[in-house]
């Protein structure tokens, strides 16, 4: 079934909702500048930018119902989305608590008002929204028809859901998930059914996320790897088996018979749908080969609820941080590294990082954060053989030391980040944004407040960033047709 839904940072919802109640239990009106996410699934509209329409000078008595836009505001904002290429969404608010819906003089003015927007903005899309206190309903017009709005989520530390009328509450769930559904109830469990979740990378840190979201009864997992597995991955790699490696091939002495232990060997992602589908037959799994850099590859990840960056190259991190920004899908980059001394082969600080990133300001952009440095991605996009001629050190992905207790930290505290806030069981109070670090030689846990720049590419909202764009920027993939000189990588392409 499709469905129509829009998503909102908590930063932009809480300045709407100041504005829709103040407290004085009257009618208010905004306007939402948002682009679009289309799928297969369903629509999700993407707020970008909210405008507050002046009490008394913008929202003014009405012609037909008890206050309306002015004419003047109303070309003000639909110009505005126009030049920007967003949808308008007119906002007003209804007094009551947990169910909403337009009065028949509401529903008259869009009919009056919305095909000659949808003109005025290219095609929208544009629409109405109505909020009550934890309740919204709206209408979503495009050029190819009317849509009900089915709900709203509100993404900060917590991910809160709003909808035209509260959800029927559930009865008791499935067995298997008794235990854990003893903390955050039937409900929760039905969340977690309904959820639709992006691994990119199922190498050690990955598979491990996998098994734990499979456990935990996420209903879709959309995984993505280019890589075979090796036997050099079995001690971090869950249910990885020496006949998935075919080590007896690819270790025998005759060349033919290695090459054919190459073609055999099990794609990383078909072990993870294996685990995934042991641990929960009634998972939605797509298994994806290739790279998150490639555009066909990142589009699939468009339509998740939430995104675990289990890979370390830093094309990935640029893909994902745009990904989290661009389609307003919170995620994790989780990573560990054991630095050593080159010369004296002595350990160096430990560490293992869940990364949190959340789509606003400050919300703990990789970008931002220094953690996809431009030097790096360049060295990245050179050809093989401009790397060697660089002197680039040797694959250090691969060679790099790798621990499965060092992974486990880290993407244990990742998914316990994801349900808690997912299923908004957060402390709103003591909990705080910014990555958790774990020192296993110190045996510490620190957290890192997170930068926000002004300006970034991806999570301001200045005018050419790609911040809650949806598919009206492009992500930053390689390009298909690679120019003759060697590959292209085209860094922050709009
Ligand atoms: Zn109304
Ligand atoms: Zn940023």
């Amino acid at each position: 079934m499709k469905r129509t839904t829009f998503r909102i940072s908590a930063p932009l919802f809480d300045r709407l909702e100041r504005h829709l109640f103040p407290g004085d239990h009257d009618e208010h009106g905004a306007v939402i500048a948002a682009s679009v996410a289309e799928t297969k699934h369903g629509t999700r509209c993407l707020a970008r930018e909210v405008i507050l329409a002046r009490d008394g000078v913008d929202y003014v008595p009405g012609r037909f119902g008890y206050r309306a836009l002015t004419g003047e505001f109303v070309a003000r904002a639909s110009n505005h989305c126009a030049r920007e290429r967003l949808g308008y969404f007119a906002v007003h608010c209804h007094g009551g608590q947990d169910s909403v819906s337009f009065s028949s003089t509401d529903t008259e003015s869009h009919e009056r008002g919305y095909p000659a927007l949808l003109d005025i903005t290219n095609g929208g899309p544009v629409g109405a929204l109505v909020f009550a206190r934890n309740a919204v309903a709206g209408e979503i017009w495009t050029s190819t028809g009317v849509n009900k709005l089915d709900s709203m989520t509100v993404i900060g530390l917590n991910s809160r859901c709003l909808y035209p009328h509260l959800p029927k509450p559930r009865g008791i769930c499935d067995e298997t998930y008794h235990r854990q559904s003893l903390m955050f109830g039937a409900v929760g469990q039905h969340y977690l059914a309904q959820s639709k979740v992006g691994i990119i990378g199922l190498g050690g840190v990955g598979s491990l996320v996998n098994e734990y979201l499979a456990r935990l009864g996420v209903g879709e997992i959309v995984a993505v790897d280019f890589d075979k597995v090796e036997r050099s991955n079995r001690s971090r790699i869950v249910n990885s088996r020496c006949a998935d490696s075919c080590d007896w091939l690819r270790y025998s002495s005759f060349r033919p018979l290695r090459r054919l232990g190459d073609r055999l060997a099990k794609q990383k992602v078909r072990i993870a749908e294996r685990v995934a589908k042991e641990a929960n037959p009634n998972i939605n799994f797509q298994a994806l080969v290739g790279d998150v850099t490639e555009l066909n590859i990142a589009r699939a990840f468009r339509d998740t609820d939430f995104l675990f960056l289990c890979a370390d190259s830093m094309q990935s991190r640029l893909v994902f941080n745009a990904l989290v920004h661009q389609y307003l899908i919170p995620g994790i980059q989780i990573g560990s590294k054991v630095p050593t001394n080159k010369t004296t082969g002595n350990l160096g600080n430990v560490f293992s990082a869940a990364r949190l990133i959340l789509p606003f300001r400050g919300g703990g952009c990789l970008l931002c954060n220094e953690l996809i440095p431009a030097a790096k991605l360049q060295d990245e996009a050179l050809s093989p053989e401009e790397r060697h001629r660089q002197r680039y050190v040797e694959d250090q992905l691969v060679n790099a030391p790798s621990v499965i207790t060092l992974n486990a930290v880290g993407t244990a505290q990742a998914t316990n980040d994801f349900l808690f806030h997912f299923l908004g069981l957060f402390d709103d109070t003591h909990a705080r944004l910014g990555y958790l670090m774990h020192y296993p030689c110190e045996r510490t846990w620190r957290s890192t407040e997170c930068r926000a720049d002004t300006g970034c590419l991806h999570c301001d909202t200045s005018s050419h960033g790609v911040y809650a764009r949806g598919d009206r920027a492009s992500l930053p993939c390689k390009c298909k047709a690679q120019p003759a000189e060697g590959p292209s990588f085209t860094l922050f392409r709009l």
